[in-house]
């Protein structure tokens, strides 16, 4: 289906929940949406060992929230080397090899730039309309304060809040496997690779996310819940939040599809 004007759609649900596995069905429904995964993006400054990854991993690992200074200018950089956010003064080195999914921060240099601190942030940015700058972003905003400060940047057109019980998602935690270089996610008992313990597309080994055990994930739930009450309040208040309830990504997908087709779709206004 083509898009009739440009969504810019934030997913927010619990640690779990299934983001990642909604945005890769949407991007393949929507092929003119394209995505940024804030997790996907500090896993591979992690492995990649840059400066912010390995300033970051500790963090991760207890399941606690990266600062939100780091995370803006990590998110920003993504924008603007999508192209979906311009700005009328000369880029910068940083603004030109921060690249899209893939390569983070190849030289060091750079991943300086998102640790320190960087003019980034304080330029004033232009967006498109176009239904090809249509983009997800999954796992950020998590904070208010990220929400206020991606205002100032770019407008969110729809927030989609997934709610799942969480006794449901902790045992799906549990069975979680992951392809680290492409994110791709899979679960050995409803979304099993067609080999055991390998990726289906690559055939390159999986592997357990480091802060996916119970304990951990409880922490990352307590975070989410401390910080998803603000941030869904603010979205509200613009008019912008849908709420979808599901016990599994099987149930919630056809019921996303419906709501964004309905909102972005050619056919609609
Ligand atoms: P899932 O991927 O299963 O939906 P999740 O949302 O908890 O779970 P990610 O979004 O992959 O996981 O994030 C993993 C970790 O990365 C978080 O626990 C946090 O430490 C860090 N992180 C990701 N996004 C943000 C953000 N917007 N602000 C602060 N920290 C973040
Ligand atoms: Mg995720």
């Amino acid at each position: 289906m083509q898009l009739s004007r440009a969504a810019r759609i934030i997913l927010v649900g619990a640690p779990g929940v299934g983001k990642g596995t909604q945005t890769e069905r949407m991007l393949k429904r929507f092929p003119q949406l394209s995505s940024i995964s804030s997790g996907d993006l500090l896993r591979e400054n992690v492995r990649k060992r840059t400066p912010l990854g390995i300033q970051a991993e500790s963090t991760m690992k207890r399941g606690d929230l990266i600062p939100d200074s780091t995370i803006l200018r990590l998110i920003l950089s993504e924008l603007i080397s999508h192209g979906w956010l311009t700005t009328d003064a000369p880029r910068t080195m940083t603004l030109n090899s921060a690249s899209a999914a893939g390569a983070t921060a190849e030289s060091g240099d750079d991943d300086d730039a998102f640790i320190t601190s960087s003019p980034l942030t304080s330029q004033k940015y232009n967006f498109s309309e176009d239904p090809n700058a249509s983009f997800i972003l999954d796992g950020f905003p998590r904070t208010a304060a990220q929400a206020l400060q991606l205002d100032d940047l770019i407008p969110i057109n729809l927030v989609v809040n997934i709610t799942t019980p969480t006794a449901i998602i902790l045992d799906r935690i549990c069975n979680r496997w992951v392809h680290a270089p492409s994110g791709r996610v899979y679960n050995t008992t409803f979304n099993a690779p067609k080999e055991e313990g390998k990726d289906d597309i690559t055939g390159e080994p999986l592997t357990r996310r480091a802060d996916d055990d119970p304990d951990t994930w409880k922490n990352r739930l307590q975070k989410f819940e401390e910080t998803s009450m603000p941030l869904l309040e603010h979205y509200d208040r613009k008019g912008v939040l849908w709420t979808v309830q599901g016990n599994s990504s099987d149930e919630i997908s056809p019921k996303l599809f419906a709501e964004f087709g309905k909102t972005f779709g050619r056919n609609q206004t």
